[in-house]
């Protein structure tokens, strides 16, 4: 049976060094419950670390949350990377770490909070995840399909580290699932401006660096259960399933 779903696909914790540091698991979850979002994305900048903490909150609050991480390809374009299981993240996470370089630098970057599913601090992640990993974009978007993922371009309206500000247009031969636009645009707005994106199924969401951005900008789907396969059927607009902005 089919059911609406309200899904915020983009949201960062404390571990990512732009977001705020009360951005932590079991916080985000109570938030996105506040909010009526049935199904949130957590994803981090190329780190997945604070990710079973987050879906081990969700589980006890019974809010879904698909393991995520957004990664930053060699051309400075980030894409959200979403799956079903742990197991493929962290084999997308283990190609990242062999293609990303340096150590972070909390005074000049910000701090990179590892918590537990209580919200407590238990250690920092030193990678310095800001940086850019050495895979192309087609190298990224094709490694998450490799592992049964889903690829979306993030925030393309944005005018730095989107696909339309790095690359100047969506490569045709580019097999991404779906274009995101932030919370600063529209879809029908996105079309308008960048015509060449008309084709592309569309999903809004938050990119939540704060706890007061969670839930504010949604995609609607209409699936038959809170996973990958639906999400894409939806994106596709395949037996009945559906999106909306
Ligand atoms: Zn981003
Ligand atoms: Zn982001």
């Amino acid at each position: 049976m089919l059911a609406t779903l309200k899904a915020d696909l983009h949201v960062h914790t404390c571990l990512s060094p732009c977001a705020d540091d009360e951005m932590k698991p079991l916080a985000i979850v109570k938030q996105a419950r506040r909010k009526g979002v049935d199904l949130i994305g957590i994803c981090d900048h190329n780190s997945a670390a604070n990710v079973a903490a987050a879906r081990r909150a969700g589980s006890r609050e019974g809010l879904a949350v698909l393991a995520g991480i957004e990664v930053s390809s060699e051309e400075e374009v980030h894409v959200l990377a979403l799956f079903d299981t742990e197991e493929d993240l962290q084999e997308m996470q283990r190609l990242i770490d062999r293609n990303l370089s340096g150590e972070n630098n909390p005074e000049l970057f910000g701090e990179q909070h590892l918590c537990n599913e209580f919200d407590e601090i238990i250690g920092q992640d030193a990678r310095l995840l800001i940086a850019a990993t050495r895979l192309t974009v087609e190298e990224v978007v094709e490694n998450i399909h490799r592992l049964r993922g889903l690829a979306i371009a993030s925030h393309i309206d944005r005018e730095s580290f989107s696909i339309l500000s790095q690359l100047g247009f969506v490569p045709e031969r580019l097999a991404i699932d779906a274009l995101e636009v932030s919370p600063l645009c529209t879809v029908a707005l996105a079309r308008q401006r960048f015509p060449q994106t008309r084709d592309y199924p569309f999903v809004c969401s938050s990119d939540a660096h704060r706890l007061d951005d969670i839930g504010e900008t949604t995609t609607t789907f209409t699936i038959a259960g809170a996973c990958i396969e639906e999400l894409r059927k939806a994106l596709r607009c395949e037996d009945g399933r559906t999106t909306a902005g």
